[in-house]
């Protein structure tokens, strides 16, 4: 069965959940409590209405408890966003993904039982961050204050090195898990694998290890 997903909050983040779910073959209900954002989307979700989501008893009666996954993208306004996010636990959602605006949006969407805090400005300034330091990182995933997953693409300085010749572990504390070359990928790189330029390398370090690591070879 298609999964049901409602998306409340249609700026630029929902707006643009809406319209992926959509691609993707979903059923997506899109909720605003502007009605000039529901018509934008109407043509774009399978149902959009407009309705203020801080109600529980209109909550109830859109049956949200009915959606496998709901996204409360309400951007500026943190006090809706927190009620609305609470109203959905309460009538008990199953998976609830809401967008933070800071760190203390973020703690109290988790402390009141919000299933996945996302924080996209943050999480695309640090990427951003990452890819003006090097050009070569790809994307970036944020494991936790100090650990991350980086996706970085092997430059000419490391073309035709192996993993021995990099020493990466012992020089940078960093290990590879997988490399991708065109549609290729290999996950448990051996220690005489050559590595190409273009060759896609991810990588698990410390953050401090990691840049250390981009700065010195890619
Ligand atoms: P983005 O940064 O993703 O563009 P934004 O900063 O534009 O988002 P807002 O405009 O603050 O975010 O909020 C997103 C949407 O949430 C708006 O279209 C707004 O009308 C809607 N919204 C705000 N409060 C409610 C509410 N109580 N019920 C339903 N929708 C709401
Ligand atoms: P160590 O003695 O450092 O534990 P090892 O006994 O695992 O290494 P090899 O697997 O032969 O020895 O690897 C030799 C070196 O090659 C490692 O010390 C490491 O620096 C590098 N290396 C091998 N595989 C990887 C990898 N996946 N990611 C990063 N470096 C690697
Ligand atoms: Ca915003």
């Amino acid at each position: 069965m298609k999964k049901q997903f409602a998306v409340i909050g249609l700026g630029r983040f929902g707006g643009s959940i809406v319209k992926e779910l959509n691609e993707l073959g979903m059923e997506v209900l899109a909720i605003d409590v502007n009605e000039e954002k529901v018509n934008e989307y109407a043509s774009v979700a399978t149902h959009a209405v407009m309705a203020d989501t801080t109600d529980e008893n209109t909550l109830r009666s859109l049956g949200i408890r009915n959606f496998d996954h709901v996204i409360v993208a309400i951007g500026d306004n943190i006090q809706s966003s927190i009620l609305t996010t609470l109203m959905l636990v309460e009538i008990g959602v199953d998976h609830i993904t809401v967008k933070a605006q800071n760190d203390y949006h973020e703690k109290v969407l988790s402390k009141i039982g919000a299933h996945k805090v996302v924080h996209p400005e943050r999480d695309m300034g640090i990427r951003i961050a990452h890819n003006l330091v090097s050009k070569n990182v790809l994307d970036y995933l944020e494991l936790s204050d100090e650990f991350s997953i980086v996706e970085i693409e092997a430059g000419a300085r490391v073309d035709g090195y192996t993993l021995i010749d990099l020493d990466l572990r012992a020089k940078y504390g960093c290990n590879i898990m997988a490399v991708k070359r065109g549609e290729d990928i290999n996950v448990s790189p051996a220690a005489e694998d050559v590595l190409k330029h273009g060759d896609v390398l991810i990588v698990i370090g410390a953050d401090r290890d990691i840049t250390r690591m981009e700065q010195d070879l890619f």
